[in-house]
């Protein structure tokens, strides 16, 4: 690899991300600009606040130039960056509050999906995007969406309690949860085997 992988450094949690990387002997650069795009490997699209990001990616035009590198280069989205990285928001009311996923993803999803009662939890999950191990992965969910449909393009390769969590298409991966906020890298080593 001789590109660094790129962490769109928005707005989010990418720093944990960058920390994994770090582990693993991996350069990463941040993505703020268009141009950056040409410097990068992948993408990391961070958990954060997808209104935000919606604001941001559009104020500094990255929405074009992010589907152009997904056409060709992994990108993975986590929480946050899954809504952003899915085709559709199951809430109709979604445009009205400010987000407009970028559709690279074949699945729908609902913000804010488990409530707000829980807030937060960690569950163990089958992971199939790992290759071979076995062991569940102990995902942490923060405001995190539900993935209500996933369509032809996509597959799911995680699940929690029958529902999907995580999602492929070729080289995209996005998941509900924060696979940065633990110290298990596998999902960051699975990222890195597309590149
Ligand atoms: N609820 C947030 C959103 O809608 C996502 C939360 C997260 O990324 N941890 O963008």
């Amino acid at each position: 690899m001789t590109k660094p992988v790129g962490l769109l450094t928005l707005q989010g949690d990418y720093e944990k991300h960058r920390q994994i990387f770090t582990s693993l002997g991996v350069e990463t650069m941040g993505v703020r600009r268009p141009a950056e795009l040409d410097q990068v490997s992948g993408l990391v699209i961070p958990g954060g606040e997808s209104t935000t990001l919606t604001r941001l990616m559009d104020r500094v035009q990255l929405r074009q130039p992010l589907l152009d590198f997904a056409v060709d280069h992994p990108v993975m989205g986590t929480c946050a960056g899954l809504i952003m990285m899915s085709h559709t928001l199951a809430d109709e009311n979604f445009k009205d509050y400010g987000v407009a996923p970028l559709g690279m993803l074949d699945c729908t999803v609902l913000r804010n999906g488990y409530g707000r009662q829980i807030d937060s939890f960690t569950a163990p999950v089958g992971i199939d995007v790992l290759d071979g191990s076995s062991e569940e992965f102990a995902a942490v969910f923060i405001r995190a969406p539900r993935i209500v449909d996933v369509g032809p393009k996509a597959d799911v390769v995680a699940a929690y309690k029958g529902e999907p969590v995580a999602v492929r298409q070729g080289h995209l991966l996005g998941m509900t949860f924060h696979p940065e906020l633990t110290d298990d890298s596998r999902i960051h080593r699975a990222f890195l085997s597309m590149i």
